[in-house]
């Protein structure tokens, strides 16, 4: 591992809290160093008061921060002569050791500190870095991992048996500090958790870490434990349909719908088929706070009831020795590793699951290299427990606001790069969807950078292009749960005497055609839909009121209108609800160019300003209006309605 500082960078971040932002930064960049909110940095400086006294305040990393992002803000400023005295109680519970450091902060509106503020405090160095670096872990979590580690730092690093992180751990590293610590100690070994290096400087304590960490790296590698090879299985097809099943079993089995993410790959595949998977994966994670994003163990296989029966064993068999009485969480495993798929991560968020990917993905690592250096070995089940059901964690539970509306849910769009259709990704964003957006339009793919935001170029009358992408949205998220029919075109003006045969069968293809195959390919996924299915089709003021000179728009948008009406016939008892939006002029769309507009208007006798807010209420209707009304006809307000034709219009005397 390199040193990833550069003068360069370092000169733009002032001062100690400055220069602590940024290699905390650097460490961060490392994902086999922390992952997602991992890991924990400090610094700690002396600063005049308001009352012009001189004081040491600790500079921790708040909670809820991660490193690779941190600002300034978000380490909590702790005073550290309170810290101190705090460490001397004979003991503190976490609750009351949250309350005293967050009364303690020179700021009101910092980040709770770090849990691990106390054995921060009390190391003597004045810059301080924690990680959970892989190939420590993959020393740590073995037979005899603390011999090996022993013998890989001698006098440099003072070695921790595993306790839980909190009060007791601060104290008793403290204790261990004085007893083993020499002059040429530089850092900490926390035996399955983690590593600690100190230094005067930002600069030194981080490269101590690199250091460190590169030592445990070059004992793998001459033990042939560093690049451990999989056997090599080529990765075929997802089968969507199961997928998909599995997600509804986990969504019911967590009482909420949960995503889905699919790795098939090589390397997933030649895991999940080891022949010793059953007993390397049962072990549990590389480091205890990784349970919170992938429970203690892995489902293999498909079979939920014995993945619940045996979460339920656990908590029943540690629950009752807790001191205070425990909430059991969900059952539902976060971790699937399949011979058929390889690994399917799950979360209440496409974020959650895509982390849970790459934390089992570091897991991996981790498990294959301690097996090669003699055996893995996790933490017993019991410590296990105590950090998935930490007070502090079951605090949280407690609180935890409402998720958004649509958590946990997917939708698919169609004419998603620009539009109505762009407006309703937003829409489904907002109220917490993975969205899944499809166009001709290249644009698409780069709509959004987001995990929970998919963009697929994709021609919609063309069914192996469309089956390809509803595969892929499966293959993400888990499902299709909501529809929104949108994509479509507006063809030239033209008179049904002059109107080419050729014009109509596109307006037929893009705007009729193309919503059945996907309605057809989508039904399997939208009946799995955890909280039922729901279709918006888009459709248009024309179906009830058409004009002259768009028989091409106005035939296919009315047949698709029946289209509609008919699904929502036939798909009530599968729990799937579909309703029609009729916009009139929304000229924010990519059907509107310059010259239909003309057009158009010409043909009403109108100027185009007087044509754009041509209705009853004299407003003007934009994409966003329409695409918010469709995100809120999949939501529970619409809950016991379809087959419905809301117009979106400003309101049309020819309809009303
Ligand atoms: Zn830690």
């Amino acid at each position: 591992m390199r040193s990833l500082w550069k003068d360069e960078e370092a000169k733009q971040f002032k001062g100690d809290l400055g220069l602590r932002v940024y290699t905390s930064r650097l460490l961060g960049r490392e994902k086999s160093l922390v992952l997602h909110g991992g890991g924990n940095t400090s610094v700690k400086v002396r600063e005049k008061n308001l009352f012009g006294e001189e004081e040491t305040i600790l500079y921790v990393k708040g909670s809820g921060w991660d490193l690779e992002t941190i600002e300034p803000q978000g380490f909590s400023p702790v005073r550290l002569s309170h810290v101190l005295r705090l460490s001397e109680l004979p003991s503190l519970s976490d609750p009351e050791m949250v309350n005293q450091l967050v009364t303690h902060m020179l700021k009101a509106s910092a980040p709770a500190p770090s849990i691990e503020t106390i054995l921060h405090g009390l190391m003597p160095q004045k810059f301080v870095d924690h990680t959970h670096a892989d190939a420590v872990l993959s020393v740590t979590n073995t037979k005899d991992g603390e011999g090996r580690i022993r013998e890989i730092y001698g006098k440099r690093c003072v070695v921790i048996p595993y306790l839980m992180p909190g009060f007791d751990l601060a104290q008793f590293c403290a204790r261990e500090f004085r007893a083993q610590g020499t002059k040429d100690t530089v850092g900490m070994v926390l035996l399955n958790h983690g590593i600690f290096s100190f230094g005067e400087t930002a600069r030194e304590s981080y490269e101590r870490m690199i250091e460190l960490v590169t030592l445990a790296e070059q004992y793998l590698e001459s033990k042939g434990a560093w690049s451990v090879e999989l056997k090599p299985f080529v990765p075929g097809t997802v089968d969507a349909a199961a997928q998909a099943r599995l997600r509804r079993a986990l969504s019911d089995t967590a009482g909420t719908p949960l995503i889905l993410r699919t790795t098939m790959n090589e390397r997933m595949l030649g895991f999940a088929r080891r022949a010793d998977i059953g007993h390397i994966s049962q072990q549990g994670p590389a480091t205890p706070d990784h349970v919170i994003r992938t429970k203690r163990t892995p489902m293999l296989g498909m079979d939920i009831g014995r993945y619940v029966v045996e979460y339920k064993r656990y908590f029943g068999e540690h629950a009752p020795k807790a001191k205070e009485p425990k909430t059991m969480l969900d059952p539902a495993p976060r971790v699937v590793l399949d011979p058929g798929f390889g690994l399917a991560a799950a979360g209440r968020t496409a974020k959650d699951a895509a982390i849970v990917d790459e934390i089992y993905d570091h897991t991996i690592d981790v498990i294959l290299r301690a097996e090669a250096l003699g055996g893995f070995r996790a933490l017993p089940a019991k410590d296990i427990f105590d950090v998935e059901y930490w007070d502090l964690e079951q605090a949280k539970l407690k609180k935890g606001g409402k998720p958004p509306v649509f958590s946990g849910e997917v939708a698919l769009v169609t004419g998603a790069a620009s539009g109505i259709g762009k407006a309703a990704v937003a829409a489904f964003l907002a109220r917490g969807a993975a969205v899944v957006g499809l166009d001709l339009n290249d644009k698409i793919e780069s709509l959004h950078a987001r995990p929970d935001f998919l963009g697929l170029r994709c021609d919609v009358t063309d069914e192996p292009q469309l089956k390809l992408a509803t595969t892929r949205a499966v293959t993400a998220f888990g499902g299709i749960d909501m529809l929104v029919l949108n994509a479509g075109m507006f063809p030239a003006t033209r008179k049904i005497a002059e109107l080419p045969a050729e014009e109509w069968r596109k307006s037929m293809s893009v705007n009729l055609d193309a919503n059945l195959l996907l309605m057809r390919l989508c039904h399997p996924f939208l009946k799995l839909g955890p909280r039922g299915g729901r279709v918006v089709v888009i459709g248009s003021k024309n179906v009830p009121a058409p004009g002259p000179g768009a028989s091409a728009y106005s035939a296919a948008k009315a047949a698709l209108n029946q289209l509609a009406r008919v699904a929502a016939l036939e798909w009530g008892a599968d729990g799937i609800r579909i309703n029609t939006l009729h916009p009139n002029a929304v000229f924010d769309t990519g059907l509107w160019t310059e010259e239909v507009l003309a057009q158009r208007a010409k043909q009403y006798g109108m100027t185009v300003e007087a044509y754009k807010t041509n209705n009853v209420l004299r407003t003007e209707v934009t994409s966003r209006d329409v695409a918010e009304l469709a995100a809120e006809m999949c939501g529970p307000l619409f809950a016991k309605t379809t087959g419905a034709q809301v117009p979106v219009d400003g309101g049309n005397e020819r309809v009303i």
